[in-house]
């Protein structure tokens, strides 16, 4: 079942790449890989992926503005960056590096100067927490985000709107 889904998948792709017209897929990812090279090299983007979001904006705003829906357009773009970032070897960070929790690593010049669950300023050589006390509650929260199903996360964030 999985490999006649994979196939399946597989059929849609291509069909909305050979809906944009033949070879212009293939063009538009090796423009784009000069583009993103470019803007890393010169220094105006920090990561590789740092003209992403304009650029999955753009291309999917152009591709309604040539009468393509929004969900197909958006599928089309994210297999075109998708292949773009493939090609200029790109590698996102895992899921813990992206949280606000990440810890320090040795070599990285940003130094934690506040707690992270309270903001009170660090004392004493601690490097994250203030206290114990702050610790436990942090990862107390952390885990239990990290447990929630999906009708705990929807309750959840309703409350915050
Ligand atoms: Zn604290």
């Amino acid at each position: 079942m999985a490999k006649a889904r994979r196939k399946e998948e597989r059929r849609k792709r291509d069909a909305r790449r050979g809906r944009l017209g033949p070879g212009r897929y293939d063009a538009l990812v090796a423009e784009l890989v000069r583009c993103v090279k470019l803007a890393f090299e010169a220094g105006a983007t920090g990561s590789l992926f740092g003209m992403e979001g304009p650029l999955r904006h753009e291309i999917r705003s152009d591709l309604c503005l040539q009468a393509w829906g929004w969900a197909a357009a958006d599928l089309l773009v994210r297999d075109l960056l998708s292949d773009v970032f493939n090609k200029v070897g790109a590698e996102r960070p895992a899921w813990n590096e992206g949280q606000p929790e990440w810890v320090i690593e040795s070599g990285t010049l940003i130094e934690r100067t506040r707690c992270v669950n309270c903001s009170r300023p660090l004392l004493d050589g601690r490097k994250k927490f203030c206290s114990d006390l702050c610790a436990n509650t942090h990862h107390a929260r952390v885990t239990y985000r990290k447990e929630m199903t999906e009708e705990r996360i929807l309750a959840t964030v309703s409350r915050w709107i």
